[in-house]
């Protein structure tokens, strides 16, 4: 049997639009009668344990993950094909896929952080010894690689100046359209079960009542989502008034969980806006989404360009700060048992839908870092194991970046929650969904519980130290403390 076919290997670009690997798989197809074998591989190594002990992939990201790979399956099947699924080390894994199916090249899409780089390396040098071409395409980013005005390893180290340089002369690439008809799978294969949470050794999320957002794996919903934020709501038109707002499902797009798994890819959602500004309006919300897509870009260009150091304690800047493994605070921190009223509302809302509003993530993120001058990486895991948008490169990114190690790090900067919560939650609806313990806590008190007199505790109900805990820093002192040790380091 001659080795000619097509092994496209899903990984984190579970669609079938714009999907380059599947796209020129299919035209060869056509071209030779190759047959297409779209894999995806459970990667056991992703479902152990962090550095600091969490479940890598969490309950909730492995559910979203779950319907994703179900999604794409059903659209393959749709299009005449299937999706063979298996659990275990893709670098075992797929060579022997490709020697019981007559495989001549596995295309697969890049990514650039290191334990997705190092399984690469792995079956780049299997492949070679098995004389199989492995073929990588770029998936991931609206700017493609090859069209930057700079090499990667020149990108500039302060987001402004990535985006003035791509901004000048911004060419998008259309995205590619989903290939119909595909070839049928030969009948002996066996296509596999998609595992199941438990077969994953997770427990099913509980179902909590004060979820906002239902999200559902997979292209399908993700389409639906771009469809309902753009056209039917047309909450696009205001979303730069309305994108730091942490309560209501469409306060911001909520596009990151499908972006994260590629179930939707940015290249379409830029050609759908790039739409709406020529049928309904063009503004500066229309022109913001596309801001924050680039931000997402510039992450994964930093990822590729500082490689491991996205990881290291001492960041992309080298700084080596004292930061302290205090797990009792941490947990006060992941358990959302601060004090502070914004702080804990969000980590209760990550804790119980694993999903957190960007506003929400700078808050909790500088208040580890910067006021309990706890290590950062803890911080970074903890959202890892939780996240349903979890992405290795804007996470670690952003934690870098908030952490005050990142690559373009400005002195110590920190983040005054009290002031925040003002902004942000002015009315204090949000912290009041989430801690229902404050609800009947007046509007003016609600974000700083610690200033009620014992006589308004007894009105509203509450006991500090008993139903809410007290501040467990004092906000600034705490702060200028960490920042002295900073400025020691820097
Ligand atoms: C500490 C920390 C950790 C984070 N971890 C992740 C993560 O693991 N995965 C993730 O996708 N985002 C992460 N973010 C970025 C941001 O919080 C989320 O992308 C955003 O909250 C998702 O909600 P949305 O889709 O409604 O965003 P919108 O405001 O609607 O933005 C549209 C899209 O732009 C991108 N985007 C927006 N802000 C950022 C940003 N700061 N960095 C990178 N991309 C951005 C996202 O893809 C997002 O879906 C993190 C931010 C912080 C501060």
């Amino acid at each position: 049997m001659s080795k000619q076919n097509i092994l496209v290997w899903f990984r984190n670009d579970l669609r079938s639009q714009d999907c380059e690997t599947l796209y020129r798989a299919a035209q060869i197809a056509q071209q030779t009668g190759a047959q297409i074998l779209p894999c995806y591989c459970f990667d056991l190594a992703q479902f152990g344990q962090t550095s600091f002990g969490f479940a890598k992939t969490g309950a909730f990201r492995a559910k979203f993950l779950i319907e994703s790979v179900a999604n794409l399956r059903e659209g393959l099947r749709s299009q005449n094909s299937d999706l063979i699924v298996r659990i275990g080390d893709p670098a075992e894994i797929l060579p022997e896929l490709c020697e019981q199916l007559a495989v001549g090249a596995i295309y697969y899409h890049a990514e650039v952080t290191t334990e997705e780089k190092t399984l690469e390396r792995k079956l780049s040098s299997i492949c070679k010894q098995q004389n199989i071409n492995f073929t990588s395409f770029w998936g991931s980013t609206l700017i493609h690689p090859d069209d930057l005005p700079f090499a990667i390893a020149k990108l500039p180290e302060l987001f402004t100046h990535f985006r003035k340089q791509v901004e000048a002369n911004l060419a998008i690439r259309p995205p590619f359209p989903a290939p119909k008809n595909l070839p049928a799978l030969p009948k002996t294969i066996d296509i596999g079960e998609i595992p199941t949470l438990a077969q994953l050794n997770l427990q099913s999320p509980e179902f909590c009542d004060r979820t906002i957002t239902q999200f559902i794996g997979g292209e399908t919903a993700g389409l639906e989502r771009v469809n309902y934020y753009l056209w039917q709501s047309d909450r696009l038109q205001v979303y730069k008034q309305t994108r730091n707002g942490m309560l209501h499902t469409d306060d911001s797009s909520k596009f990151s969980p499908w972006l994260a798994l590629g179930c939707i890819s940015p290249r379409s959602i830029y050609a759908q806006v790039k739409q709406y500004e020529s049928d309904r309006l063009a503004n500066d919300s229309t022109y913001w989404l596309i801001f924050e897509l680039l931000w997402r870009d510039y992450f994964r260009f930093v990822a590729a360009k500082h490689g491991d150091k996205l990881f290291y304690r001492t960041g992309l800047r080298g700084m080596n700060i004292p930061w302290k493994q205090d797990w009792q605070r941490f947990e006060l921190w992941r358990l959302g048992k601060t004090g502070f009223p914004l702080v804990d509302a969000n980590m209760r809302e990550l804790a119980a839908t694993g999903f957190m509003s960007n506003r929400g993530r700078q808050n909790v993120a500088s208040f580890l870092a910067k006021n309990l001058g706890i290590d950062w990486r803890m911080g970074a895991e903890w959202f890892e194991s939780l996240l349903i948008d979890y992405d290795p490169c804007s996470n670690w990114g952003n934690w870098n970046y908030t952490a005050g190690i990142g690559n373009d790090a400005r002195g110590f900067r920190f983040f005054n929650i009290n002031k925040q919560a003002q902004d942000y939650d002015p009315l204090g609806e949000y912290v009041k969904h989430w801690l229902p313990e404050l609800a009947p806590i007046p509007t003016s008190k609600v974000h700083q519980p610690w200033k009620l007199l014992p006589i308004e505790q007894k009105r509203f109900q509450i006991q500090l130290g008993v139903t809410y805990p007290h501040p467990v820093v004092d906000l600034f002192a705490s702060a200028k403390s960490n920042e002295a040790i900073y400025n020691a380091n820097e």
